[in-house]
């Protein structure tokens, strides 16, 4: 029988942590009854630098519960790489993963499905929700509206699943291998490989807390997903520049021939809109490669996407 670990990463969840353990612990109990687990299974909390009592309460609850352990890091670092830095952890410690966020929104009675997944052979299982009720309608189109995007810029990503997921040992291994500073776990997992499957779950509502990702921090995450992984929108640029540059070849000719003509134009309506538009494509585009360029900055550094300050192992 396997081990299992629930990865989750933790920022100011305070409210949730004794409510959210209880559950698991409760889970896994049920879980290793059954015969789908191991006995050594466990719950891996992972404080990205919370400034409330998140830590606190996690040390309180491993020396409470065998079942809990946790990871500190040394600084906030980002859902992505809090989450990344919990099963790099758990890697070394169990056979297979389940990642998920601390506020139980995601449906954990389908943890049977994954591991019977797991078992038939699968390597990776995202958990995909079957509804979005529990969004408000603007979470809602906005969502619609990423999924969209990647899709548009070749981006293989997997359609309503958030990082609600499982990973074997041997997936795990292979997600270290990437080295990219810049991480968008959504794009990278699937080019991972291996034998992958999905499972259905609805999603509820934060039981308590409120959400750690704002408007800003979507968008941030929007842009970060799309410029990791595709450069199509440079390609696009590079589209329109020519199709501009064509366009004014021509209308070089017709104003070459009509001043030969003799007709000469007020002109003035046409250089004003040339001016703006040129202009206004100009900073586009050198906004564009920019963000390329910075990233390509942030990748040459190699600077450590998590440091770990802290892990409660096993006594
Ligand atoms: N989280 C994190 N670091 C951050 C922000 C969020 O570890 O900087 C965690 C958070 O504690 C939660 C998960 O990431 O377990 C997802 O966040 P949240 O539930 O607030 O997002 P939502 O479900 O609203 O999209
Ligand atoms: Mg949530």
């Amino acid at each position: 029988m396997d081990s299992l670990y629930i990865v989750v990463p933790c920022y100011n969840e305070e409210e949730v942590l004794h409510e959210t353990t209880k559950r698991l612990i409760d889970k896994l109990n049920r879980m290793t009854a059954d015969g789908l687990i191991s006995p050594d299974s466990r719950i891996l909390y992972v404080d990205d630098g919370s400034k409330d009592k998140t830590w606190r309460i996690i040390e309180e609850l491993h020396g409470q519960e065998p079942r809990v352990l946790g990871v500190k890091l040394s600084r906030n670092r980002g859902h992505q790489n809090a989450l990344l830095a919990g099963l790099m952890t758990a890697k070394d410690m169990c056979d297979v993963t389940v990642s998920m966020d601390a506020d139980l929104q995601d449906d954990i009675e389908v943890l049977d499905a994954f591991i019977g997944k797991y078992r038939e052979g699968y390597d990776i299982v995202y958990g995909v929700r079957n509804n979005r009720d529990t969004d408000t309608g603007f979470k809602r189109n906005t969502a619609q509206a990423f999924y969209k995007l990647l899709k548009f810029f070749g981006v293989d990503a997997v359609y309503n699943h958030a990082d609600y997921r499982l990973m074997s040992k041997r997936a795990l291994e292979g997600l270290a291998k990437f080295g990219e500073v810049n991480l968008f776990l959504r794009g990278i997992v699937p080019q991972i490989g291996y034998k992958t499957a999905t499972v259905e779950y609805s999603r509820g509502e934060r039981f308590a807390g409120e959400s750690k990702y704002p408007l800003k921090k979507m968008v941030s995450f929007a842009f970060d997903g799309i410029t990791s992984f595709s450069v199509k929108p440079i390609r696009m640029i590079t589209t329109v520049g020519l199709v501009i540059f064509l366009v004014s070849l021509i209308m070089l000719i017709y104003s070459l021939a009509v001043n030969a003509m003799g007709h000469t134009q007020a002109g003035w309506t046409s250089m004003m809109m040339s001016i703006w538009l040129l202009g206004g494509l100009q900073l586009m585009a050198i906004g564009v490669i920019g963000e390329y360029v910075g990233k390509a900055y942030m990748e040459t550094k190699k600077r450590p996407k998590y440091i770990i300050e802290t892990v409660l192992r096993d006594k």
